[in-house]
């Protein structure tokens, strides 16, 4: 029995802290871990923006389900559950992804969870556990799964590494330079023959 395991942002959907950034104006919401290596740091300092511009929950809602999936996202994916079990594997949360998951036709999501209070104004997040993806992938395979992991970016490395096949989309020049053992691929068509020609493998 095969799975496939996808990264969410990058690979169906657009990148939402930078695309909300865009949306809304407010440009120090670019800061990524790159800037911040600090990550509990960098999610403070991303509540507290939010509050401070006054933008709770529904507001945030509302930006994210406007940037819409990737274009062929959907049709891509809805072509791959028809062949496997597709669960996604994201660090994102489940409060932002809900308005895309809703337009990608609810595959199953496995990510993180923020905390409102009553006003709808973002007060924390919780993190399910660290190292989430890789630790999904391995849990899989005691259960007897073969699996096949696909993503864009280094937060994806370890779990493609732990799959029986991994698979670069879209990936940045230095990550394919780092990590040439996984195949790269750059649409949808050549990301389903990737999959494909694993599973044949596996
Ligand atoms: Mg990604």
């Amino acid at each position: 029995m095969q799975l496939v395991c996808l990264d969410l942002e990058g690979v169906l959907v657009p990148e939402i802290w930078i695309e909300f950034a865009e949306r809304t104006g407010i440009t120090e919401l670019r800061r990524t871990t790159r800037d911040e290596p600090n990550y509990d740091t960098l999610m403070k300092f991303r509540l507290d923006l939010l509050a401070q511009h006054k933008l709770g929950l529904p507001d945030i809602q509302k930006v994210i389900a406007e940037m819409g999936p990737m274009a062929g996202a959907k049709d891509f994916l809805d072509d791959l559950r028809q062949q496997f079990q597709v669960i996604i594997l994201s660090d994102t949360f489940y409060e932002f992804a809900m308005p895309l998951m809703q337009q990608l036709g609810m595959p199953a999501l496995f990510c993180h969870k923020l905390e409102a209070d009553a006003h709808g104004t973002l007060v924390n997040y919780h993190l399910r556990m660290p190292n989430q993806k890789k630790e999904a992938v391995q849990r899989f395979k005691e259960l007897q799964f073969k699996v096949i992991a696909a993503g864009d970016s280094y937060n994806d490395t370890a779990m493609l590494g732990e799959a029986h096949a991994g698979i670069l989309f879209h990936p940045p020049e230095n990550v394919i330079r780092e990590f040439p053992q996984f195949p790269v691929t750059k649409s949808y068509a050549e990301l389903k023959a990737e999959i494909l020609k694993a599973s044949q493998r596996i």
